[in-house]
């Protein structure tokens, strides 16, 4: 297939709309008991109503229009009092009602925003609208490509929760795609809606692109590439898929509205099937379901709970504590890291020094370990008193550096490996100058020159004493002893 070169790509502007489905971290199924667990063994996770068997009902769980409304509040959506579930008719050998149960005319959420900042500009990119839906069970092809003996089924998926948030046409490129995907992502795991594990298939995108010359006002004729399941795939997925279209339109062809399979071995998106027109689907009011209502005081008591999000606490970071725009980026990427930081920096009074001990020393250790930060064997707590040392000047930074290893392996507090391995700082003003005055009688060469007029050998005097008490004396009071004895 035929690609434009990037000098006719830049005739044309790209628009793109993304659906994304985000699996809901509930314990059980949607409208069913059967467990959600990965991994379990085939058909196992199932009962007569996730097999469609004739006659099974399904009912609502709380817990997922819970989670379902934390995940569109996420997306500072607004929540409908009354929705509806609706059939949408399809046929697939893993989803065995024949339909799927979601919402059409009237979803849960609708109205919401993600602000994405990209190339230093920040962008507001509309969610039109977020509904709840069960997702399909999985088939499994045994064999090669063309010589499949088999098609196995699984329901063990069949049920499961969902989310689907679909956004308006304003995104421009890649990177905007990119970058709203990644903010959607984060916002929905601080809310606790669903863990988002893309390897787990909690969440997937499709990527609705068009594209039309440069100030055309109507949209051009969209293609949806289904299924990227990766952040890398849907970059690619949509800049060839910018680059096949414009090539198609360039050489006098039109677009045909369909969907396309992204092949990551190739790079490259193929036609699936012709996309299928809402009426395609059949849908009507699921009868089998009471319309949802989400009375105000639920609603009130879901809203109290949601945390600050990733973009607020960003802006707090900056403003309120003084990081970097790009510290309070890497310290806002989870929930826990944010919390975990937030907890040092209070104890260790220096929200600067704290972001570069959780960003830096910290992070290294715990990317050894292969632990994620819940996990830390040292707590936020006691990383700030460790910062606390040092802000006091009872503990160089070279020192602490030793230390947090000690404590990570043995869980102790600072202060006891600080003891333990007499690692205090040393401000004694007599001790300090016992050790300047050998040190100077140890460089007679060095102090001649000094005093023949080289200032700067104050710099290498005062680097003998830090070396000679290994670090531990107090490297402002050794600088200003050592230029009071050298006159
Ligand atoms: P459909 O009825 O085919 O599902 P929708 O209007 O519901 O289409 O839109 C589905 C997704 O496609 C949305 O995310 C929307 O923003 C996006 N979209 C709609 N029109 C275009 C277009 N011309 N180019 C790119 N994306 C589009
Ligand atoms: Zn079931
Ligand atoms: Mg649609």
């Amino acid at each position: 297939m035929e690609i434009a070169p990037q000098e006719v790509i830049a005739k044309y502007e790209s628009v793109i709309g993304l659906e994304v489905h985000v699996q809901l971290a509930t314990r059980t199924k949607i409208f069913c008991g059967c467990p959600t667990s990965f991994g379990a063994a085939p058909n196992s996770n199932v009962c007569p109503v996730c097999c469609g068997l004739p006659g099974a009902l399904p009912v609502l769980s709380k817990q997922a229009v819970e989670l379902a409304i934390r995940g569109a509040l996420a997306l500072n959506c607004e929540i409908r009092p009354l929705s509806r579930f609706a059939r949408k008719n399809y046929f697939y050998p893993d989803s065995p009602k024949g339909y799927q149960i979601s919402q059409y005319d009237q979803p849960f959420a609708e109205w919401g925003f993600l602000d994405i900042a990209v190339n230093g500009a920040t962008k507001r990119i509309k969610v039109t609208r977020v509904h709840m839906e069960d997702d399909a069970g999985k088939s499994l092809h045994e064999g090669f490509r063309d010589s499949a003996k088999f098609t196995y089924v699984d329901l063990n998926r069949s049920g499961t929760p969902l989310i689907e948030i679909v956004s308006e046409p304003d995104m421009r490129s890649s990177d905007e795609a990119f970058a709203y995907l990644t903010e959607l992502k984060q916002n929905v795991q601080f809310v606790q809606a669903s863990t988002c594990d893309m390897e787990k298939g909690h969440l997937r995108c499709d990527a609705n692109v068009s594209v039309r010359p440069w100030g055309q006002t109507e949209l051009g004729t969209k293609v949806e590439v289904k299924n990227l399941n990766s952040f890398r795939f849907l970059r690619e997925a949509i800049d060839y898929e910018i680059a096949r279209q414009v090539a198609v339109i360039e050489g006098g062809g039109k677009i045909h509205q369909e969907s396309r399979l992204f092949n990551p071995d190739t790079g490259v998106t193929a036609s699936m099937r012709s996309k299928e027109d809402a009426h395609d689907y059949r849908y009507f009011p699921e009868p089998d379901l009471a319309p949802l209502r989400i009375g105000d005081a639920w609603l009130a008591a879901i809203k109290a709970t949601v945390p600050e999000l990733p973009g607020a606490r960003r802006l707090r970071f900056v403003s309120a504590l003084g990081l970097s725009e790009y510290d309070a980026q890497v310290l806002t990427a989870s929930r826990g890291l944010a919390d975990y930081f937030e907890a040092t920096s209070k104890v260790a009074g220096d929200a600067k020094l704290a972001a570069n001990w959780v960003m830096g020393d910290l992070a290294a250790l715990l990317k050894n370990a292969g632990l994620e930060i819940e996990a830390s064997p040292v707590s936020a707590e006691r990383l700030g008193e460790l910062v606390a040392l040092i802000v006091s000047g009872e503990l160089t930074g070279k020192l602490a550096k030793e230390v947090l290893p000690k404590m990570f392996e043995s869980g102790d507090t600072a202060a006891a490996v600080v003891e333990r391995e007499g690692l205090k700082t040393i401000s004694d003003t007599g001790e300090l100058e016992r050790m300047i005055d050998e040190v100077i009688a140890g460089n007679p060469k060095q102090l001649e020159q000094y005093r023949a007029g080289k200032a700067s050998l104050i710099g290498f005097f005062v680097g003998q004493v830090m070396k000679a008490s290994r670090g531990q004396a107090n490297p402002a009071l050794v600088n200003d002893l050592v230029k009071a004895k050298l006159g």
